[in-house]
């Protein structure tokens, strides 16, 4: 049996076990999925250590270590490079190997709102890992989107950067939250002022609760939770050197059971 885990921190209500568990059950795949709350950096490496002696055959990555685990890792993707953060780790020709899954799960929900609708402009709230991962999607998807933050730095790497006050003024149909705002227990919470949304789309890569209060006042909205599973299924695809393609049926299934 394979052995995976995900190091982050205050990993207690995390729904990747059972996500996990459902997906390897769909494709007769046999793994144990380890939630590892590791609380400092250091703790980090003697974790890469377990996966270099073959204790564990991968891991996720998630916050906050998203991008402060690069210098343990041999080698990125060209996905993750771009990026310059990763949420899924496997040994490679004995190095350890980045990669970064939420853009596929992002490309998933972004592609959906493209077959309804071209935006004439797009904001990406909040500039962290999830942020830099929306933004390259967007990027090879041909938008050009503005990165919104609390306090913009121009060092960032986004080309766009801007405050929530510059980007009132910015002409844009498309919302992406990326921002942790509105996120369970503080479901009553969002990241602007909801009446900037009521004429907009928006994209919430928030999953828990399913309809955010941001995506309830949009006109159109699309919420995390595909993202979340594809990200998953595409790590397991790593990990396992399998390139099974997720169907609409087999997410609605796994949306289902996850709500159990
Ligand atoms: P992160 O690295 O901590 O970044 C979040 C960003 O949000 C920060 O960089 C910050 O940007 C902004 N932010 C943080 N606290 C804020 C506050 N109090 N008010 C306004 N802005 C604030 O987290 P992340 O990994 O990017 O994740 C962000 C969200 O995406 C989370 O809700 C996470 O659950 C979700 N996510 C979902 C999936 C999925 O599969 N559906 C995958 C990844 C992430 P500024 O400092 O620039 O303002």
């Amino acid at each position: 049996m394979k052995k995976f885990g995900l190091i982050g921190y205050k990993l207690n209500h995390s729904k990747s076990p059972r996500l996990h568990q459902l997906i390897a059950s769909l494709f007769n795949r046999e793994l144990s999925y380890d939630l590892l709350d590791v609380a400092h950096i250091n703790d980090v490496s003697s974790r890469i250590d377990d996966l270099k002696n073959g204790r564990y055959d991968g891991f996720n990555i998630t916050i906050p270590y998203k991008e402060a685990v690069l210098p343990f890792l041999d080698r990125l993707t060209p996905k993750a490079k771009k990026i310059g953060a990763v949420n899924t780790i496997y040994i490679e020709d004995n190095l350890v190997v980045g990669d970064n899954t939420d853009y596929d799960g992002f490309k998933y929900l972004l592609e959906q709102h493209l077959s309804m609708h071209q935006p004439s402009g797009v904001l990406i709230l909040g500039s962290g890992g999830a942020a830099k991962s929306s933004y390259a999607v967007c990027k090879d998807l041909g938008l050009d989107p503005y990165v919104v933050s609390r306090k913009p730095v121009q060092s960032s790497g986004f080309k766009n950067l801007v405050s929530y006050k510059e980007a009132m003024d910015i002409t844009c149909d498309l919302i992406i939250n990326a921002t942790p705002i509105g996120m369970y227990p503080h479901s009553d919470a969002a990241p602007i002022d909801v009446g900037f949304v009521k004429d907009k789309y928006v994209i919430d890569l928030i999953y828990n609760p399913r309809i955010t209060k941001l995506m309830d006042h949009a006109k159109h909205s699309i919420g995390g939770i595909d993202m979340l599973i594809i990200q998953a299924f595409v790590a397991q695809n790593i990990w396992f050197n399998e390139s099974i393609t997720i169907d609409s049926d087999i997410l609605k299934r796994i949306k289902e059971d996850l709500n159990e």
